[in-house]
């Protein structure tokens, strides 16, 4: 199957990802959007551009009919979702296989499956993927919940099956807690995803978020291209991103590799993935699995030297990965600094107009944004405007030249989070390895330690 020309269901950075793939592949790109992003970077730059709706997503990104629609007026072979939107959205794979195209990620029943948290814990604990302790499925009463806290002792977090930015998650550090957590978990699950159903797990008091990066051929191979560390987040959204872990061994992430590459050799995944884990204790323990390319991808590429953008069109294609475990290197250490559009204090919206945009630049530094001077970015989307990643031989390398990186970056006009990480950058608590997951709450909050 011959891929010559792909349409990009996203916007922003990632759709510009995902355009300088396709141009290196000589494949066309078709460029969507909605009447807010008419002068867009990822419009500019694409072959061809189709305006699907008006401002709000559900009216453009999430129109899988105007998507369907400008993919056949457009003669696409494939649709590349990106991340976010409908990249986790079953139906919608499943529509664009229906409508004669190559839907460039896994199948929908597999989409559909870690789309259910329960269900992705229940096929990673059939596989002997280890789980984080907790409700063996769906918590169905309160009473129920109330008899597993029991037996998994305090503190517990109650989570949304169909779960996702960290929403309706709630922790209850008693029992005395444990009514409102339930409800308000349930009430906001509902009202995020329209789904109520929750489950619990062990409240880990000091993991790290570790994740493993996979991709899966149609032939039967699956490799993975080491572990990111994720474990700089507020509000259980990540903020900073490291390629290898500061803490983890290369036997550790063998054995890990080891285990969640046979699993997904029995499931008969294909495709990119990323299986999230807790670390804690030099144990892992699974979380959920995210069946797209992720935010963070780039510093995998950087310490491994692949294109995981380019590999993910290749599979979609029908070709063989082609190279054996064995043959992928890890090199050196990569830090990527997710930028948004928000006050880099009270984390308030900041969209508007950029007076001036200055990347900055230089050996091992890499800048994937969609912003230029007098860009104006809209209010209705995802704040993220620039993730700036940077590698370097070693970790200490790397932050050096992050810190100089984040000095010579200019992005004017409208407030980011630049100023946060470069004094996250600067700690020496960072600058030592030494954080969990709930080091940045506490950090923002002006009480480190
Ligand atoms: P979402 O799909 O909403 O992103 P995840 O299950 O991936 O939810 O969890 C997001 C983050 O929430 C994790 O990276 C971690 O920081 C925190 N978290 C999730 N489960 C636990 C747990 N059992 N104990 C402590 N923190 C957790």
């Amino acid at each position: 199957m011959r891929i010559r020309k792909i349409l990009i269901a996203n916007r922003g950075e990632i759709a510009l990802r995902v355009h300088r793939a396709c141009q290196e592949m000589g494949i066309q790109t078709v460029a969507v959007h909605s009447t807010a992003d008419n002068t867009a970077m990822h419009v500019r730059l694409a072959d061809e551009s189709v305006c699907i709706g008006p401002p709000p997503a559900r009216d453009s990104y999430l129109n899988m009919a105007a998507l369907l629609s400008a993919a056949q007026i457009t003669g696409a072979d494939a649709i590349h979702p990106g991340y976010g939107f409908l990249s986790e959205n079953a139906n919608f794979a499943e529509m664009v296989e229906a409508h004669g195209l190559i839907f460039i990620g896994p199948t929908a029943e597999h989409i559909r499956m870690m789309g259910d948290k329960i269900a992705a814990k229940d096929a990673m604990r059939r596989l002997g993927v280890p789980l984080v302790p907790g409700s063996p499925g769906e918590l169905t009463s309160l009473d129920e919940a109330r008899a597993v806290a029991a037996e998994i002792k305090y503190p517990v977090l109650i989570k949304a099956a169909a779960g996702g930015g960290g929403r309706g998650m709630k922790v209850a550090r008693s029992e005395a807690e444990l009514e409102e957590a339930w409800r308000v978990a349930r009430t906001e699950a509902k009202a995020a995803f329209g789904n109520d159903a929750v489950y619990m797990e062990k409240y880990l008091d000091r993991p790290r978020h570790i994740e493993l990066q996979v991709l899966a051929d149609t032939h039967g191979s699956v490799v993975h291209f080491g572990e990111r560390d994720c474990s700089l987040q507020r509000r259980h959204q990540k903020l900073v991103e490291e390629a290898g872990s500061p803490v983890l061994s290369a036997a550790d992430r063998d054995a890990l590799g080891a285990t969640v590459t046979k699993a997904l050799k029995e499931l008969g995944y294909r495709n990119a993935g990323t299986l999230e884990f807790l670390w804690q204790d030099g144990q892992f323990a699974f979380i959920e699995m995210n069946t797209r390319l992720q935010v963070e991808h780039p510093v995998t590429e950087m310490v491994c030297g692949v294109d995981l953008v380019k590999e993910q069109i290749r599979i979609a294609a029908g070709e063989p990965l082609g190279y054996k475990q064995s043959e992928i290197r890890f090199s050196g250490h990569a830090i990527e600094c997710r930028i948004t559009a928000e006050d880099p204090e009270s984390f308030a919206p900041s969209p508007g107009k950029v007076e001036m945009y200055h990347a900055p630049g230089g050996l091992g530094v890499r800048v994937d944004s969609a912003l230029y001077s007098g860009y104006t970015v809209p209010p209705h989307y995802d704040s993220l405007v620039a993730k700036l990643v940077v590698h370097g031989a070693t970790r200490q390398e790397a932050i050096a030249r992050l810190q100089r990186a984040l000095k010579e970056m200019v992005v004017s006009g409208i407030r980011t989070t630049l100023p946060l990480h470069q004094r996250i950058v600067a700690d020496p608590e960072f600058q030592a390895g030494d954080y969990t997951i709930h080091w940045l709450e506490r950090f923002v909050a002006g009480q480190r330690g």
